[in-house]
Parts: C-alpha cells; sequence; structure tokens
C-alpha cells in the first residue's frame, strides 16, 4: 500500500500563489433584488450593492434594460456634491474588478428622477482604481443649480482604469471628467446631445462631451476611439491640464451645436490645453504638450483643432479638419497668460483641412514644424479628392460589434485623390508608400468594394 506523502508546507504556499485566484461573478438586473446572492439566477438590483461584494479580479455583470434611478438611490451627499453610484473599492494590477454589460444586452442608466436641490449630480462617481468599465449607458443626468455648476456621468477619478463602450447622452452633464488619476485609458466612449438649460442662463457652457485636467503626477491619460458630437461646449476639452493628454484616433462634430444646430456654448472640437485665467504663480511649473493624432473634426462652431491659448505648442498629426467654424487655430499665450501670440512650438505633420471658412490661423510658421499638412502652403483640395463629402451623418452611425468606430464613406480619400501618400512618416501605420494626409489610410491593395 503506497501513501502519500504529505506536501511541504512551502510547496502548498507555491501552490497557492500558482493557482488562479477564483474570480467570482455577479450579475446585476432590472428585476435583481440587492438581498439576492446576485447569480444569474437571482441577480442583484444595484451596481452600488454589489460593490460591497466584490473583490479583485471578480466581475459584475449588468444586464440590459433601463434601471430609473430614483433619489434614495443617492449613495453619498457631500457639501455640494450628489455622488449618485459611487465606486471607492479598487481591483489591483492583473486582478482588475470589471463592471460589464452581460454579452450583447445593453443597460441603460436613466437619472432623470435624480434632481437634488443645490447639489451637483455625479451620476457614477469613480474613485477606485484598477477598474474595467465597459457598455454601460448614461442618459438624463440633471442639472439643479442655477448659478456657476456642472454635472457629470461618469466623475472619474481612479488611476490605471478603463472606461470601455460607455455611452453618456440625452443630459446636462458632462460625459467623462477626470482630473486626479494617472494612466487611465477612455476607450471607444461615446458622449452626446448633452446640454445644461438650467445653470448660468441655460447656454450649456460647461458640458464638454469629455474633459480631462489632470493634475500635477496624473500622467498617461489617453482618449482613443472616442466620439463628442452636439455637446453644448466642446467636444474633449483639456484646459488647465498639468500633464499630457493624447487624443487618438477620435471623432469631435457638431459641438456648441443644439440639434437643431442653434448656437450654443463655446464649440472647439479638441481644446487642447489652455489656463484661463489662472495666475501665474498658480501655472504646471511645466507646461504640457498635447497629442491630437488620427482625429476628425467636422463642423464644429468654433475650432476644430485648437490650441486655446496654450502656452507652448502641442503635436498634431494625421488630423481630418472638415467644416468647422476655422478648421485649425493654433493660437498661444506668452508665459505671463495674458498675451495671446500667433502659435508656436507646434507639430503639425499630416493634417488635412478641407472645406472650412478658414483652414489655419494664428500660427507662426517660423516657430513651428509644419511638414506635410494640406495647408501652407495651401494644396487645393477638390471634393474629388473624397469618396464622399455629403453623408456626415454616418460619423454618428453605431459602432461594429466589437466597439470600434463604424466603417463610413465620408471624408474617405477617392482612389487617385492627390491626398494619398502625400504625408510623410510619424511613427504611425500607413499603406502605401507614404501616410496619406488626414485622419483615414487609404487602402489601396484592397479589392474594390461592391
Ligand atoms: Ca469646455
Ligand atoms: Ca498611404
Amino acid at each position: 500500500m503506497t501513501r502519500c506523502r504529505p506536501l511541504s508546507l512551502p510547496f502548498v504556499f507555491i501552490l497557492a500563489l500558482l493557482s488562479p485566484v477564483s474570480a467570482a461573478e455577479y450579475f446585476v438586473a432590472t428585476d435583481g433584488s440587492d438581498n439576492n446572492p446576485g447569480t444569474i439566477e437571482a441577480p442583484l438590483a444595484t451596481i452600488q450593492h454589489a460593490e460591497i461584494l466584490v473583490e479583485p479580479g471578480d466581475t459584475v455583470f449588468i444586464r440590459g434594460g433601463t434601471y430609473h434611478i430614483q433619489p434614495s438611490q443617492i449613495a453619498r451627499q457631500w457639501r455640494i456634491w450628489a455622488y449618485v453610484i459611487h465606486l471607492r473599492k479598487s481591483g489591483k494590477e492583473g486582478l482588475p474588478i470589471r463592471y460589464f454589460a452581460y454579452q450583447n444586452e445593453r443597460p441603460i442608466f436613466d437619472f432623470s428622477a435624480v434632481k437634488p436641490e443645490g447639489h451637483r449630480v455625479h451620476a457614477f462617481a469613480v474613485e477606485g482604481s484598477w477598474l474595467h468599465f465597459r457598455g454601460i449607458e448614461v442618459v438624463g443626468v440633471q442639472v439643479t443649480m442655477k448659478g456657476h455648476t456642472q454635472s457629470i456621468c461618469f466623475a472619474h477619478d481612479g488611476s490605471h482604469n478603463i472606461l470601455e463602450r460607455l455611452s453618456m447622452h440625452d443630459g446636462q452633464a458632462i460625459g467623462i471628467y477626470t482630473i486626479h488619476g494617472k494612466d487611465n485609458l477612455f476607450l471607444n466612449c461615446d458622449a452626446y446631445n448633452n446640454h445644461d438649460t438650467v445653470s448660468e442662463n441655460g447656454r450649456g457652457g460647461n458640458v464638454d462631451g469629455f474633459g480631462c485636467h489632470p493634475i500635477r503626477g496624473a500622467t498617461g491619460n489617453v482618449f482613443r476611439g472616442c466620439r463628442a458630437w452636439h455637446n453644448s461646449d466642446d467636444g474633449f476639452d483639456c484646459i488647465n491640464a498639468s500633464e499630457t493628454v493624447r487624443f487618438e484616433n477620435c471623432w469631435a462634430f457638431r459641438n456648441g451645436y443644439s440639434l437643431e444646430m442653434k448656437s450654443l456654448a463655446d464649440g472647439n472640437g479638441f481644446k487642447a490645453g489652455g489656463y484661463g485665467t489662472t495666475p501665474v504663480n498658480r501655472l504646471p511649473r511645466t507646461i504640457p504638450s498635447h497629442i491630437v493624432q488620427d482625429c476628425v473634426a467636422v463642423r464644429n462652431k468654433a475650432s476644430g483643432f485648437y490650441s486655446n491659448h496654450h502656452l507652448t505648442g502641442s503635436t498634431w498629426l494625421n488630423n481630418t479638419a472638415y467644416r468647422n467654424g476655422v478648421n485649425f487655430n493654433m493660437l498661444n499665450r506668452l508665459a505671463d497668460n495674458k498675451t495671446d501670440v500667433p502659435g508656436f512650438d507646434h507639430m503639425l505633420k499630416n493634417n488635412l483641412s478641407a472645406g472650412g471658412r478658414r483652414t489655419i490661423v494664428n500660427i507662426d510658421e517660423a516657430k513651428c514644424t509644419l511638414e506635410n499638412n494640406s495647408f501652407l502652403p495651401d494644396l487645393k483640395i477638390r471634393p474629388e479628392d473624397f469618396v464622399d463629402l455629403e453623408n456626415e451623418d454616418q460619423l454618428m452611425l453605431p459602432r461594429s460589434a466589437d466597439g470600434n468606430l463604424p466603417q463610413i464613406t465620408f471624408l474617405q480619400l477617392a482612389p487617385g485623390s492627390q491626398l494619398i501618400d502625400r504625408g510623410i512618416p510619424v511613427d504611425l501605420p500607413y499603406s502605401g508608400k507614404a501616410p496619406d494626409l488626414g485622419a483615414f489610410e487609404s487602402q489601396p491593395d484592397e479589392p474594390a468594394k461592391p
């Protein structure tokens, strides 16, 4: 008879380290109850309760349907803020806590009934780190205050988080607003039709699609594949940033306009920098240079790509601007944060400007690096350079199943366009002999589509 030798203690310890942590799954559903265990058969009612149960590595699956959030569900009211769904628990490196829409279902959180008098609404107040959100829709977030204020769909202060495929629309609030966190990825999110009609005479001057205003040390924030349209202020705004923000492959269009194209607030596509009236002694010690690449700005009321009186130049690569008030506005300011000057220290390469009343303004060419853009000197852009300049509404099409931006014909370069291979290599992928101008690289080897 053989006898098993007992495992030595160190060996057991190593086994425990190697064995996968048993990641739990919880379910939340519109017909759930927080007295339930949170299985798929007996789901919870709220994400707030799920957060009490989760540990690093766990996943909360949110079933489809509309969650009508009630004022009684506000997790915390503190001073002038109402944190409705307040998520403070963190995952760990390699063991994020996930809040995911279940499979292809579409959970919609409707905050239109949440109107706390005298409070700014933070619909999702996210303070935890190592979190991953995916596929959550937020609608109807309210503003209750008449003076200077703002409400926010995802008020985000965590680090190492991924906010993915979030859709924030038809409310009075900013989509995503992030200040304190570092190394966050905002991936394939949409913010649209957001307009604060209540505060400061209803102009909606604080409602950007995405606001990223990182404090010192909050490095590594990236927006990728996000869209912002019909927000009453700007599409993407990183005014008052102490660290670099990156925008990659994002689209901003019709910001500063209502659905009826009535003029609202600022209306810039990408507002990259600036400090408003911040006194010099409160400016960041090192002024960050922002990065905007492969982005598209269409028919924003003011500027498509805007340096916003920033105190240094930024990097603009392979962007397409079409029919904005001004397509590229590189306005900078001297270190006194008072004296506006033509843009300096900008790097602009492979950018494409078409159809705007003005292509590029406020730039000191001698103090910038300008290579292979469609302007300076101006190429004569012709309609025949594009497959399609008509179907602007394609920008609003639903995303593909994996969350990527929709495939569109609008603003794609036509075969034979003078803009194909007109760029220079800038460390972005390209096809053919050289990069094309603008954000849509043509695929010469692809067989013609029927
Ligand atoms: Ca703004
Ligand atoms: Ca090319």
